[in-house]
């Protein structure tokens, strides 16, 4: 039997699958991240057997970031200039690669979430540019054009995005390390806890948070279809789980095009065109499977 191998490389734990695909799983396990030697040794560990008997025929990775995805670069596979302590300049995917002998596929997590929402879904497959972004933790956005995760300089970096701040109405100056209030200083799940006092799971629906984080979600979701025209916005990660959210994210990315865009999808389908994950929060690690089942494909 052939079988592929996921990793989502996560800062608090990394999820190992293999499998594949989202109907065929054979075994899942949950690493917590410590150390990069202790980490990866484990996640070698978890995939070694399956190596070892020669099932295993390749690897796709969906790593934190950010990290370095430029294959003709030294650092090609690396995680590079992370907050997350110990973790800079670490080489995830050569390790990984030396560790099982078998080809692996390196992308950012959002990345592969995206690759994995329109690969393992039908309707998705054909709707080309294909967006997906996360707001939990961090917010990150996924694009793929062509077929293939969109790189460059480095990779999309949509969460950074400097977006309107109104300080009368929001003077909390935003938690990012590096722009106090871009998108992920005022909208993350942590700027939300930091601004409210409390976890942002336990904000009440009456409560402003939601209202102001819609605000902040759809001006990025507005940007981002300004520059990408996407054909399709799946819109995941932990925050977006708020009931209703959505709903109050679509009025408001109407209300901000304007009319502008031009689209039925915008104008009157909002409700297919702005989706939840098909895959829950499995998306990144089932995309690291798609991934490593396209990377086995081109090894042939
Ligand atoms: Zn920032």
């Amino acid at each position: 039997m052939k079988l592929f191998g996921g990793i989502e490389a996560g800062g608090t734990k990394f999820v190992c699958l293999v499998g594949n695909g989202p109907d065929q799983l054979v075994e899942e396990k949950r690493i917590p991240t410590t150390t990069p030697d202790e980490t990866i040794a484990r996640v070698v560990e978890f995939f070694e057997p399956y190596a070892n008997r020669g099932e295993l025929v390749a690897v796709g990775i969906a790593s934190f970031g950010p990290v370095d995805l430029n294959q003709s670069s030294k650092t090609y596979g690396f995680i590079t200039t992370t907050p997350k302590s110990g973790w800079e300049q670490v080489d995830l995917c050569g390790r990984i690669k030396h560790g099982l002998k078998v080809p692996v596929a390196f992308d950012t997590d959002v990345n592969a979430a995206a690759f994995g929402e329109q690969y393992w879904t039908q309707e998705n497959q054909a709707l080309d540019p294909f967006l997906y972004m996360t707001v939990g933790t961090g917010i990150g956005v996924g694009v793929i054009v062509n077929g293939l995760p969109l790189h460059g300089l480095m990779h999309t970096e949509a969460g950074h995005f400097a977006i309107p701040h109104n300080l009368q109405r929001d003077p909390f100056p935003g938690v990012c390390p590096y722009h106090g209030d871009c998108l992920e200083g005022l909208a993350s799940g942590p700027s939300m806890n930091k601004r409210w006092g409390q976890n942002a799971e336990t904000l009440p629906d009456t409560h402003p948070a939601w209202d102001l984080e819609a605000e902040y979600i759809a001006l990025a979701l507005v940007n981002l279809i300004y520059a990408y025209s996407p054909m399709r916005i799946v819109l995941g990660g932990g925050v977006p789980e708020h009931p209703g959210l959505h709903l109050v994210v679509r009025r408001k990315v109407q209300q901000l095009i304007n009319g502008y865009v031009h689209s039925p999808m915008v104008l009157e389908k909002i409700d297919s065109y702005i989706l939840p994950p098909t895959l829950g929060n499995r998306s990144g690690v089932l995309g690291a499977i798609a991934m490593a089942i396209s990377e086995h494909k081109i090894s042939l």
